[in-house]
């Protein structure tokens, strides 16, 4: 299969530290893929890098075989911090300014709205959300575009048991749906549930990458499951 992202001898440096060491990772096509790793051991940093909001010090990627421009931001969607939504406004109301800020026009919200499971309760405020419904509509949010990849920061941070479930559950089903999926995560029975494909990431380097199933079965990932100190 193709490969979605390329990643080829990344490195960022932020003064005294080497936050990303010449780090070479591809997401396959239609793949789930885990960004693991604990915190610090620079996921944030590889994100923000490819989709070009921080610039890298050395290395290059290209996203669907080309160099980032306007046209491959299009075929992207992100979720990197929680976006300010509206709490007196609907799901369905904010969904609408998203789209807006986004130049997107409004004919997917109701698709969008299905996906994420909140087509039902579209016309209820913001601040009745339960944690998950929340974080839902967020992931809905990044889908307004319909893009091909979609890429998530640490989405169950913060939820509960209920919430981390649903949010585990809707990425699986965006998946089901063809998308590609890039998730940031510091959770190794995350990744291990929810990914096909893994890479793992230590102090900014690369340690291990490929199928979850033959990650799991070759690598001691005591440090990551520990949390032990770095
Ligand atoms: P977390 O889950 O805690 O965000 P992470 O794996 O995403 O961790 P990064 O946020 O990419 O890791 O950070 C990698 C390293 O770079 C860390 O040592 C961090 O302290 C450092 N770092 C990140 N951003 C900056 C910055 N703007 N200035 C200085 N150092 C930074």
């Amino acid at each position: 299969m193709a490969d979605i992202l390329d990643i080829q001898g990344l490195s960022k440096r932020y003064g005294a530290v080497l936050a990303l060491d010449q780090l070479s990772i591809k997401v396959p096509q239609g793949s789930i893929y885990g960004l693991l790793g604990p915190n610090g051991s620079g996921k944030t940093t590889t994100l923000g890098i490819v989709l070009d909001v921080i610039n890298a010090s050395a290395g290059t990627y290209r996203w669907f075989g080309q160099p980032i421009s306007k046209a491959t931001k299009r075929r992207i969607g992100a979720l990197l911090e929680t976006p300010n939504f509206y709490p007196y406004l609907t799901g369905e109301e904010n969904l609408r300014i998203t789209a807006d800020v986004k130049r997107v026009d409004h004919s997917r919200i109701p698709a969008v709205l299905q996906t994420v499971g909140l087509a039902a309760r579209k016309a209820n405020k913001f601040k009745g959300y339960s944690l998950g419904m929340k974080q839902r509509l967020a992931i809905g949010a990044a889908l307004l575009g319909d893009p091909e990849v979609l890429v998530l920061d640490e989405p169950t941070n913060g939820l509960d048991p209920e919430g981390i479930a649903e949010v585990r559950g809707l990425i699986m089903d965006i998946a089901a749906q063809g998308k590609t999926i890039i998730l940031a995560s510091h959770l190794l029975d995350e990744v291990e549930k929810v990914c096909t494909h893994m890479a793992v990431l230590r102090n900014g380097k690369l340690k291990a990458e490929g199928p979850v199933s033959s990650i799991m079965a070759t690598n001691d990932l005591v440090f990551i499951s520990g949390g032990a100190p770095l």
